[in-house]
């Protein structure tokens, strides 16, 4: 088994819920030996795939499978200006593939091959959403019913709405199309719905908020401190990742538990926040930072500092990169909680072997490797859809253009 190479590096992209999914698979000189890794960027999907067919898969071609290591330093390198989304995502599709292959090699599931298990199951929490209180109310009550305790609350998803009502702002003549919001409204929004989820389901559910990077520093410090008598699992991205440094004051301000990073791509940008143990929880989307080789680096880097992992999963994540996102959770000391959107029936049909969910806790099964396949026919079936960008078009009620 010394001389296994890569014989092939096979992309594909499938929607099986109208979100493009990338899938990397990694062919070995042994027949019955590959992997399969997660690539997905959604919103730039054609050019991660460009990048593995035209890059990386004739660089790798005939290389020997064993040193992932080194292989993810050289795809990191390739092409010399690096740590973008589009290039990472590429990357971590190739190495969650090799790491597949290496645990089937060793006969191990990827949580045993970092060091096995630090927990039986893997906390997870899902996203409750409505267009008014009623309906998030109802749909925290759905997820209470099936035996979740940590929920993410939101209504009118990303920056906000109140009981129905679409925010009342006065534009600019000539104002542009877009997600428009108002910073004010949206947080006086969420106050109110935080008063009536605890009034109405207690404290012993944890919850958790997303700003989404949308309100300016000193809204962001208001907000907070006004969210503090809701006792908060975390706040999450109050902060755009180049305003990072006003965490210091944040942190010295409000007992706020904080959530960042689902928007970084590398060390420069989580260094500081993560050695002045200025957040609690680290967020990174594991794909668009290059992979597990990268992420088990971050996640003991946080471990000395005390920082725990609450890595992003949403549903512009392949149940592949869920399920190997979960098999750091269950070998890191300081994991901390993982954020899960579900699979579909139609995503379990592509991808065998999806972690199980009871009572709040994902349980991954002890197949080697990472341990979800994926049926190319099955994939086959919903190809590749324009996705409705509508909602990064965010902005202010006078029309300037903000993060989404
Ligand atoms: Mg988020």
């Amino acid at each position: 088994m010394d001389n296994i190479t890569i014989r092939d590096i096979k992309v594909f992209v499938t929607a099986p819920r109208g979100i493009n999914l990338v899938i990397v698979k990694v062919e070995t000189s042994e027949p019955e030996l590959s992997g399969y890794g997660c690539a997905t960027f959604t919103w730039r999907h054609k050019a991660v795939v460009t990048a593995i067919e035209e890059y990386l898969r004739p660089m790798l071609k005939g290389r020997s499978v064993h040193n992932i290591e080194d292989i993810w330093q050289t795809m990191m390198g390739s092409s010399y200006w690096r740590n973008g989304p589009i290039l990472n995502n590429a990357i971590s599709g190739v190495d969650e593939a090799l790491w597949d292959i290496k645990g089937k090699l060793a006969g191990m599931p990827l949580y045993s091959l970092l060091g096995g298990k630090a927990r039986e199951g893997v906390t997870v929490y899902r996203h409750a959403d409505g267009g008014c209180l009623e309906e998030v109310k109802e749909c925290i009550s759905q997820y209470i019913e099936e035996g979740y305790r940590h929920i993410r609350c939101h209504m009118g998803t990303y920056g906000g709405n109140f009981d129905g009502k679409r925010q009342q702002m006065v534009k600019p003549e000539g104002a542009p199309e877009g997600a428009y919001f108002h910073p004010k409204m949206y947080m006086d929004s969420v106050i109110r719905l935080f008063e009536q989820v605890r009034k109405d389901f207690g404290w012993e559910l944890e919850l958790m908020h997303d700003v989404h990077e949308r309100l300016s520093l000193a809204d962001t410090l208001a907000f907070a401190k006004e969210l503090e008598p809701f006792k908060l699992f975390f706040l999450e991205d109050s902060l755009a990742p180049d305003q990072v440094g006003y965490y210091k004051y944040l942190r010295e301000q409000t007992a706020v538990p904080f959530a960042m990073g689902e928007l970084f791509t590398n060390p420069a940008e989580w260094k500081t926040i993560i050695q002045n143990q200025w957040i609690d929880f680290i967020r990174v989307h594991l794909s668009d930072v290059g992979g597990v080789t990268p992420a088990v680096k971050l996640a003991h880097f946080c471990d000395a500092y005390g920082v725990r992992t609450a890595w992003h999963g949403p549903n512009d994540l392949s149940p592949i990169g869920m399920c190997a996102q979960m098999h750091l959770d269950l070998n890191n000391h300081n994991f901390g909680i993982q954020e899960f959107s579900g699979f579909t029936q139609e995503e379990e049909a592509i991808f065998p072997g999806c972690p199980k969910i009871r009572d709040g806790y994902a349980y991954v099964d002890d197949t080697p490797g990472i341990g979800v396949g994926f049926d190319e026919k099955e994939a086959a079936k919903y190809p590749a859809v324009d996705m409705d960008h509508s909602w990064l078009f965010a902005r202010l009620p006078d029309g300037t253009a903000v993060r989404p």
